[in-house]
C-alpha cells in the first residue's frame, strides 16, 4: 500500500510535531493496522515533560486499530478485524527472554528503528505495522475506544497472575489511578475481599462503583486498624502498590498479614530508597516482590476479557482530541496526572466508529 501519513513525533521536551512518513509494506510476518485510538500513559508524558529526554520518540503504545493487511505468513487475523498489539520490543533470544519473561527483555528499549523512521511504538499515527504475534484480535463488538485500554490491562493481567490470588485472599490495593482501579475490577468477586486505599474522595467513590468491597483512606491516623476491620483476620493476604509514592511501600509492608505477598505493580521516582527491617521477612514471612509490562500471554488474555465485556473501561476515557491536536492532547495529561476522576487522554487518530 502506497502512500504517506501523519505520525506524531514528541521531539523535546513539551515540543511535538506532526511528520509525513510512508506508509509500510507488511512483511510476510507482520500486519499493517490502521490506528483507531491510542491513549496517553505515563511513559509518554514522562517524556514530554523532559523527566526522560529520549528525543525523537515516535511515542504512543496504547492502540487499538483495524487490521488493513496481513502479511501473507500471518494466520489469526484478517483485515477488518479490531486488534489491540503489543508495542514492546521482545528479542525472543536474550536470556530473559529465553526464560518466559520477554516482559524483561535486555533490547527492549534498545531495539534499532527501522532505516528512517523515528524510534518508539508509533501509536500517535495514522497506521502501525507489527510482527503478527504482537497483534491480539477482539471481538468485533468491542467499542474502539475502550480497547486502547488494552496494554494496562495487560499489564494489571499480569500483576494478578504473579500475584496468584486465591478465592480466600484479602486483598488491598493501594492508588485509587486507573491500574488500582483495573486491579479491583480484575480481583472483584474473585477473592475473600477487595479493598482501595486511596485518599481522593471521587477516586474512592469510584473504586466502590467498580466493585471494591470497601475504601480506606491512608492518610488517616488509625489506617492499619482501618484495613484490616475491612479485610477481616490478620490483614490483607495481598497488596499491590499501583501508585508511585514511597510512603504506599512502608503501608504496604506494615499492614500485611503474616505470610502476605506484596507486590510492586507501579514505579517509584529514580533513585528512591525504603529502610525495612529484614526481620519482617524472617519472622512475618511477608513476601515483596514486583511486575512490570506484561508477555504475550497476559496481552491474549486481555484481548479475551475485554471481548468478554465485564470491564468497565469507559469511565477512564477522560477526554479525546484528534491527531491534529496532539499537543493540545498531551499538555491536559501532564496537567491533569492523578486528578480526581481524571483517567486517560485519548488520541483519535481515525474518523472512529
Ligand atoms: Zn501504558
Ligand atoms: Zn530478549
Amino acid at each position: 500500500m502506497a502512500g504517506e501519513f501523519w505520525q506524531a513525533v514528541i521531539a523535546g521536551r513539551r515540543e511535538v510535531k506532526l511528520e509525513r512518513v510512508p506508509v509500510p509494506e507488511p512483511a510476510d510476518d507482520e500486519v499493517l493496522i490502521k490506528v483507531a485510538y491510542c491513549a496517553v500513559c505515563t511513559w509518554e508524558q514522562r517524556v514530554y515533560s523532559g523527566v526522560f529526554q529520549t528525543y525523537p520518540l515516535a511515542g504512543g503504545h496504547e492502540v487499538s486499530g483495524v487490521v488493513q493487511k496481513a502479511g501473507a505468513g500471518v494466520g489469526h487475523v484478517r483485515p477488518g478485524d479490531k486488534v489491540i498489539v503489543s508495542g514492546l520490543h521482545r528479542c525472543g533470544m536474550c536470556d530473559n527472554c529465553r526464560r518466559g519473561l520477554s516482559n524483561l527483555c535486555v533490547h527492549a528499549y534498545s531495539a534499532p528503528a527501522p532505516e528512517g523512521r523515528v524510534p518508539g511504538p508509533g501509536g500517535f499515527g495514522e497506521y502501525i505495522v507489527r510482527k503478527g504475534e504482537d497483534v491480539f484480535r477482539l471481538a468485533g463488538h468491542v467499542p474502539l475506544a475502550e480497547a486502547a485500554l488494552g496494554e494496562p490491562v495487560a499489564c494489571v493481567v499480569r500483576s494478578v497472575k504473579k500475584a496468584g490470588v486465591g478465592p480466600g485472599d484479602r486483598v488491598l490495593v493501594i492508588g485509587g489511578g486507573m491500574m488500582g482501579l483495573l486491579h479491583v475490577q480484575l480481583l472483584r468477586g474473585r477473592a475473600a475481599a477487595v479493598v482501595l486505599s486511596e485518599p481522593d474522595p471521587d477516586r474512592r467513590a469510584i473504586a466502590l462503583e467498580m466493585g471494591a468491597d470497601g475504601v480506606v483512606d491512608p492518610s488517616e491516623p488509625h489506617f492499619a486498624h482501618r484495613v484490616k476491620q475491612l479485610v477481616a483476620g490478620a490483614g490483607p493476604t495481598v497488596v499491590f502498590v499501583a501508585v508511585s509514592v514511597l510512603e504506599a511501600v512502608h503501608q504496604a509492608l506494615s499492614v500485611a498479614a503474616p505470610g502476605g505477598r506484596v507486590m510492586m505493580f507501579a514505579s517509584q521516582p529514580r533513585g528512591s530508597a525504603i529502610t525495612v527491617d529484614p526481620n519482617l521477612f524472617h519472622h512475618k514471612e511477608v513476601t515483596l516482590t514486583g511486575t512490570v509490562s506484561q508477555v504475550p500471554e497476559d496481552f491474549h488474555d486481555a484481548a479475551a476479557l475485554i471481548s468478554s465485556g465485564k470491564l468497565d473501561l469507559a469511565p477512564f476515557l477522560t477526554s479525546f482530541y484528534p491527531l491534529t491536536d496532539i499537543k493540545a492532547a498531551l499538555d491536559e495529561a501532564v496537567e491533569n496526572q492523578g486528578k480526581g476522576a481524571h483517567f486517560r487522554v485519548v488520541v483519535q487518530a481515525g474518523s472512529g466508529e
